[in-house]
């Protein structure tokens, strides 16, 4: 079997800063596989989209079951690959994972059983990003500013069975402006605000609902540990990208600094840089992105050398019906599996339209798919209303 030609979609997620970016390599014996570039929300589409016009070359005429060849083809030869960062990196794990997708089909098993089988029936989900609402109508951008719409959102998730939700505390201000950059020490008003607003959602969700907190790298290493100290008496499970991204030195400090575990990865690239953050006890919770770490051979490898280090993995899960089910079947199938997150935007018919199939959660849990490979293709909508798609058919 050959690699015939990889076309590239960026789709229409239903709105301007929602551009998922998807692949879909074809073999010259009638089987496609699927993967996702994981730069879709606000401004990094047309980035995937260029570098995955300039990967995928590197594979075509080659056996796309030779995941591992391939791989270290695209990264070793592409010369910007070894840089790591999120272009090459997001191209890499889209064609990457369209490879374990036709591989699956190939041989008739769903992807999670061809990464070891199933650990788990079912995976336990957290509803992700109350701050933009928990409607079907995807992320609302003016109801995450009052602390009784929290504790509403909150309150709505855990009716429908979830008992761990995650919200950003310090996206808006009181009046609904975003907060921006927490830098230094967090002014008393904010402070203030800011426990206010956790304490309603604590209230509204009960004793015990797990709550994340994100911070989305908008606080720096002092307002981080600030904001630790003020959410730590309201049991908070862990808290996300609480500084910039792969800044190790002071990721170091906020994990001494406090109590709550630390959790992170979805802006991290390669099993190099996780490596060095498991190295330093600097995250404890990984969060690796199958559609940007490098795809499922890479973040595989990831969650492996996560469990090396005592730390859990929750895939980041922010994209396209395609990348949902990527992340499913990995969850289900590593050991040290955390938590599945399921974002606002899954929700929504503007996303789940992108799909053949949906994969909502029940209860509160998400089933495994059970198709060959993926268990998930674009439908039919998502491809006529692509706003790209480009097919690359010529080796380089
Ligand atoms: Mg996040």
């Amino acid at each position: 079997m050959k690699i015939r030609s990889v076309e590239i979609f960026m789709l229409d997620g239903g709105r301007p800063g929602w551009r998922p970016v998807v692949c879909r390599v074809n073999t010259d014996e009638g089987l496609s596989g699927y993967g996702e570039a994981s730069l879709g929300f606000d401004n990094g589409a047309a980035g995937a989209v260029g570098m995955l016009r300039e990967i995928a070359p590197m594979v075509i005429g080659r056996d796309p079951m030779a995941h591992e060849a391939l791989w270290d083809h695209m990264f070793s030869d592409s010369f910007w690959g070894q840089g790591g960062g999120v272009a090459v990196l997001s191209a890499v794990s889209a064609i990457d994972t369209a490879l374990w997708d036709i591989k699956g089909k190939a041989l008739s098993l769903p992807l999670c059983r061809l990464l070891g089988g199933p650990c788990r029936p079912r995976l336990r989900a957290y509803a992700s990003q109350l701050q933009f609402g928990w409607g079907t109508e995807g992320m609302v951008f003016d109801r995450g500013f009052r602390r009784e719409d929290l504790a509403e959102h909150a309150a709505r998730a855990v009716g429908e069975g979830f008992d761990a939700v995650k919200i950003n505390f310090i996206t808006y201000d009181e009046t609904g402006n975003r907060l921006g950059f927490l830098r230094g020490p967090i002014p008393l008003r904010i402070q203030r605000m800011v426990e206010a607003r956790i304490a309603a959602v604590r209230e509204a969700v009960g004793a015990d609902v797990d709550i994340l907190l994100e911070n989305h790298g908008r606080t720096d290493a002092v307002s981080a540990a600030q904001l630790a100290r003020i959410a730590a008496p309201y049991g908070i499970a862990f808290m996300e990208e609480p500084n910039t991204p792969m800044l190790l030195q002071t990721a170091e400090m906020i994990h001494r600094e406090c109590a709550i575990p630390i959790a992170g990865g979805e802006r991290m690239y390669g099993r190099w840089n996780f490596l060095n953050f498991f190295q330093k006890n600097a995250l404890q919770v990984a969060q690796p992105d199958i559609g940007i770490a490098g795809g499922i051979t890479e973040v595989k490898k990831i969650c492996d050398m996560a469990h090396a280090f005592d730390v859990t993995v929750q895939a980041h899960c922010c994209g396209s019906p395609i990348i949902i089910a990527a992340a499913l079947h990995l969850e289900a199938a590593i050991p040290n599996f955390a938590i599945h997150e399921h974002h606002v935007t899954n929700r929504s018919e503007a996303n789940i339209s992108l799909g053949k199939y949906d994969y909502q959660p029940v209860d509160g849990f998400c089933a495994v798919p059970e198709l060959p490979g993926l268990g998930q293709e674009l439908s039919e909508k998502g491809e006529r209303t692509a706003h790209v798609h480009v097919t690359v058919d010529r080796p380089c």
